[in-house]
């Protein structure tokens, strides 16, 4: 192999181009840093996830001026959500409750939309606001100076070439299995286990008036409606009722027999519409939080803090600690503030805001019975109003600079 070319000193490579990476790195872009992104993989490309948006990813996406491109892309803008109950035995069976998308937070709609669409869409915003992305480019580890700080990346290019970049900070957006976590050796500070899994599907031929949410003891199903007349159907619950459903059968059959127990009336609906992909998922998803600062580093988006899918709001936790770090890392950089002091400010206020909505979800993931389900599911709508309502309320990092 040869030795990698020298490279110029940016102020900040992020590994990872997807929700976490393409947010921060717009962010720091638009307050005008040198930001170099790399990820392995090339946009556009899907990613598991059901892609739903809480509203505080859809109000992420309204400050950065990007909600408009979203759904002009073709993301329905949903404006209605059907509860079903289906109740425990003993219980009279309930009505489905239909509600409106209600105007809060300067949003009035919610969004579900492919990442391939929607990662690529952040990503460009961040080419046009200066950074620059480099596609092809897998990260083994982190170079450090004598002193231990973290001063840039190892990896190879797609022709396998070795590849060496520097720069003042290093985050790390690259996803669960963090590469840049491991190299730094950044602990977990939480970790409850992975009791939980979730499957998902397309399926197409059918109107999709808004989200459903189809609770029953065990399990949590529903439908995000997205780009191309498709919908994603989804199951969440317990691994081991996955897993028991599976027992040498194809994926596709045990979806069908686990959405039949899930959500009956939905599972009669879609023999009227076509399944358009395989199925995917998730088993044992893990909930756990990692420290994500250190000298010269830090971590954002699942590479920070992973939880069950089954609240739907690991982008929008990526969107939010997004905003917390540009602002840290633009006040490390122009030296408004001490390093040190800046990315401690971004892991305690990372710590402080996602604290309830990881309990919440971590509670939701245990399946208790029917009723501590919707209770529990209340108070994450409370929280999510919340989280949402503070980050509507904050200075917009770069929105002073004119971007386009
Ligand atoms: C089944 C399932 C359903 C979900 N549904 C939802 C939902 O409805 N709503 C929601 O908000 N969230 C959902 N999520 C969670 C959401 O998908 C994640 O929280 C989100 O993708 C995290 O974004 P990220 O940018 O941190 O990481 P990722 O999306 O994992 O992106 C990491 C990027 O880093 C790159 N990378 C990794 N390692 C390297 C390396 N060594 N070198 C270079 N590049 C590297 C990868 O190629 C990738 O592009 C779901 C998750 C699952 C598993």
């Amino acid at each position: 192999m040869l030795s990698p070319t020298p490279s110029p000193v940016h102020d900040v490579i992020v590994v990872g181009a997807r929700a976490a990476g393409a947010a921060t790195a717009l962010l720091l872009a638009r307050l005008g840093h040198d930001v170099l992104v790399v990820d392995r993989t090339e946009l556009p490309s899907d990613t598991i996830s059901t892609h739903q948006l809480a509203r505080t990813g859809v109000v992420a996406l309204q400050r950065w001026g990007l909600l408009d491109e979203v759904i002009a892309s073709g993301a329905p803008a949903i404006r209605q959500v059907t509860f079903h109950t289906i109740g425990d035995p003993g219980h009279p069976p309930r009505s489905p409750v239909i509600r409106a998308i209600k105007d809060k937070s300067g949003v009035d709609c919610l969004v579900a939309p492919r990442r391939w669409v929607l990662d690529t869409l952040v990503a460009r915003a961040a080419e046009r606001a200066g950074a620059t992305i480099r596609y092809g480019v897998t990260v083994n580890g982190v170079l450090r100076d004598s002193a231990g700080r973290v001063v840039g990346v190892r990896g190879h290019d797609e022709r396998d070439q070795p590849v060496e970049l520097r720069a003042r900070f290093v985050v790390g957006a690259d996803g669960l299995g963090s590469r840049i976590a491991r190299s730094v050796g950044a602990p977990r500070i939480a970790d409850r286990g992975a009791p939980g899994a979730a499957l998902y599907a397309y399926y197409t031929g059918l109107p999709w008036p808004g989200i459903e949410f189809v609770t029953r003891t065990g399990s949590f199903a529903g439908v995000f409606p997205t780009h191309h007349g498709e919908a994603v159907i989804w199951i969440c619950l317990p691994t081991a009722t996955a897993l028991a459903a599976r027992k040498g059968r194809p994926p596709e059959a045990a979806f069908e027999t686990l959405l039949a127990r899930a959500a009956p009336e939905l599972a009669e609906r879609l023999r009227d519409g076509v399944r358009t992909s395989p199925v995917r998922g998730m088993l044992r998803a893990p909930n756990q939080i990692r420290r994500g600062v250190g000298p010269g580093w830090a971590l954002v988006g699942d590479a920070a803090h992973h939880r069950d899918p089954v609240t739907g709001h690991g982008i929008s936790d990526a969107y939010r600690d997004a905003e917390l770090l540009a602002v840290a890392l633009d006040a490390a950089l122009t030296g408004a503030a001490e390093e040190q002091v800046a990315l401690e400010q971004y892991e305690q206020a990372r710590l402080r805001e996602s604290a309830e909505i990881f309990d919440l979800t971590y509670a939701l993931a245990q399946y208790p019975p029917v009723s501590t389900f919707i209770e529990l599911n209340k108070r994450l709508g409370d929280a999510i109003d919340t989280e949402a309502a503070a980050l509507a309320a904050r200075p917009i990092p770069g929105a002073a600079l004119t971007w386009a």
